[in-house]
């Protein structure tokens, strides 16, 4: 499939990982919007929030647990991040595989989200 996340899911693409188990992986963004600011994808494809159906949900749960255990092992839990996802083309939406960006480590001051 031509998806880059698929790829660095695989390692055809390489990636800073900081995160991986059975159903979720988590790397370094290429162009950091923030001194924190990490992807977080399922392994299982899936190409936008709304693709999202029935047992996929759970995914979103699994994305949401690797989240906050990456927040306190990048030291932001406590300072506080931001988790976005891109929707469709008025969200500017780039890469059609799920993601939340984790943004942390500064302000975010009014921004809503990394391209805002
Ligand atoms: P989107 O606009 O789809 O929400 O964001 C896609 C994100 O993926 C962007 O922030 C972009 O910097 C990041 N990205 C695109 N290609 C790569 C890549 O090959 N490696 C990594 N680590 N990040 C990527
Ligand atoms: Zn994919």
């Amino acid at each position: 499939m031509d998806c880059i996340f698929c790829k660095i899911i695989e390692g055809s693409i390489p990636s800073k990982k900081v995160f991986e188990n059975e159903h979720v992986v988590a790397f370094h963004d290429i162009g950091p919007k923030a001194p924190v600011h990490i992807l977080i994808i399922p392994k299982k494809h899936i190409a936008t929030m709304n693709d999202v159906e029935g047992e996929d949900f759970a995914l979103i749960g699994e994305m949401h647990k690797a989240a906050q255990q990456i927040a306190r092992e990048t030291g932001v839990a406590e300072t506080g991040y931001r988790l976005v996802n891109n929707c469709g083309k008025d969200s500017g939406q780039l890469v059609f595989h799920i993601h939340y960006h984790l943004l942390g480590g500064e302000s975010l001051g009014d921004l809503v989200g990394p391209k805002a």
